[in-house]
């Protein structure tokens, strides 16, 4: 049976009463939520609140009138990508045409032909499912299923502020395959791939619920882990990099793959440290485990104290120094 409660919302801005009591009835058997708001400012704290599938928005409102509170909405990054149905008595195509300029998704008048309306509603809410979709799709990685590097930013920035703002652990493992290249030149970019791919499935299979595992680029992966002090991160890592090297690879079941992996880890406050320079630290964990042979993991606690500087952006390296010299 389908929940009534998971039909998406749409909201109705319109000071009349009579329009909000004739769309209740009249779209009764469409599978939505109505939610009524019967001025610009209720309409726009809702829409803000929890962002509706579609607006209905009248233009004449008597404070308010509809076109600010387009305007409005399209400012707003929460709300700017809401579909948004203009209803209106007037039927200058001046208006239609300010409307639309303003980002308005459709235009129906007053009067309503109640079929016609139906219809570009159902027009709008499909719309408005396939910018989710398309925007789903913009943080997955194509080759994996896992979240990309965008999502990965976005995640790890969110968990690094829930932080600061309520103390409690949290980690972040970066995990970079060992001498991929070799396996690309040996065996061809399709073998590559594949592991890759069973990177990813191993990863997923290891952790919990609640990490975040990413293809942070190339053959990285990151994976996040809330909740977790660096001494079960430590040991989640090594399952991690240990289930790697069991795994059997058909292309070339003689060649094991290995990973090594830089944690980073905080039992709680975070001092000075942001997002970008806790990754950096896990980055030089990674660069450390490279050198000392591969194949490990060197982890620690986060270093709260120290603002780092990016190699990759402020400090210019030795190499680029010695040849502007
Ligand atoms: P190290 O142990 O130091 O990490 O050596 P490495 O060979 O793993 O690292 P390197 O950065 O030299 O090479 C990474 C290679 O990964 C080079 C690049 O062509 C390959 N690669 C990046 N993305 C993909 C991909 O999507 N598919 C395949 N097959 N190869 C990829
Ligand atoms: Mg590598
Ligand atoms: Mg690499």
């Amino acid at each position: 049976m389908p929940n009534p409660s998971d039909n998406p919302r749409v909201l109705l801005i319109d000071d009349s009463i009579d329009v909000h009591r004739l769309l209740k009835v009249r779209l009764r058997h469409e599978q939505i939520r109505l939610v009524d708001a019967l001025n610009a400012r209720d309409g726009l704290e809702l829409a803000k609140k929890e962002p509706p599938a579609t607006i209905l928005l009248d233009l004449d409102m008597p404070d308010t009138d509809g076109f600010e509170v387009l305007r409005a909405l399209k400012e707003d990054s929460t709300t700017n990508s809401i579909p948004v149905i203009v209803l209106s008595a007037m039927s200058s195509s001046e208006d239609k045409v300010t409307a639309f300029d303003l980002g308005a998704t459709d235009y129906v008048t007053k009067p309503f032909d109640l079929a016609e309306l139906r219809a570009r509603l159902r027009a709008a809410l499909r719309l408005d499912q396939l910018l989710h979709l398309l925007a789903d799709r913009a943080n997955v990685d194509g080759l994996t299923g896992l979240g990309n590097r965008a999502h990965f930013n976005k995640r790890w920035a969110e968990k690094v502020a829930e932080c600061r703002r309520h103390p409690m652990p949290l980690a972040l493992a970066m995990c970079d395959v060992d001498h991929f290249k070799r396996v690309n030149d040996t065996y061809g970019h399709p073998a590559g791939d594949e592991v890759l791919q069973g990177v990813a499935k191993m990863l997923q299979s290891e952790c919990r619920e609640i990490d975040v595992a990413c293809r942070y680029g190339g053959e990285e992966f990151a994976l996040i882990m809330p909740a977790t002090s660096t001494p079960d991160a430590l040991v989640v890592a090594e399952r991690v990099r240990e289930a790697l090297m069991r795994v059997i690879w058909p292309r070339h079941p003689e060649h094991q793959i290995t990973m090594s992996i830089g944690l980073v880890g905080s039992s709680g406050g975070i001092g000075e440290a942001t997002a970008a320079n806790w990754l950096e630290q896990a980055d030089r964990n990674l660069y450390s485990a490279k050198r000392d042979g591969r194949n490990r993991v060197v982890s620690s606690e986060l270093d709260s104290s120290v603002r780092w500087t990016s190699r990759a952006s402020d400090a210019p390296s030795a190499d680029s120094q010695a040849k502007a010299a």
